[in-house]
């Protein structure tokens, strides 16, 4: 099954870096993926097949902009959440 990645998404890995996260922010993608420890900032490139065993789950990015590649002035309708 392949893992599909894209710049910007954040993947948690099933094992701690030694800085104690599990979180890297995804920053390039081929055939190594470079990943950046979200807490400690560590850049590494990890072969596609290495990473896709190491990681527990990706946690997309906001989905909210970014779906097509329109890049006609979208106009930034921000929803206000209130409770
Ligand atoms: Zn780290």
């Amino acid at each position: 099954m392949a893992l599909e990645l894209s710049i910007g998404d954040v993947v948690r890995m099933k094992k701690l870096h030694p800085c104690g996260s599990s979180l890297w922010e995804v920053t390039r993608l081929g055939a190594d993926i470079g990943i950046v420890c979200q807490q400690c900032r560590r850049y590494v490139m990890l072969p596609r097949t290495y990473l896709e065993r190491r990681v527990r789950e990706v946690l997309p990015r906001d989905h909210s902009d970014n779906e097509t590649l329109s890049s006609s002035g979208s106009e930034g309708v921000s929803e206000s959440v209130s409770d």
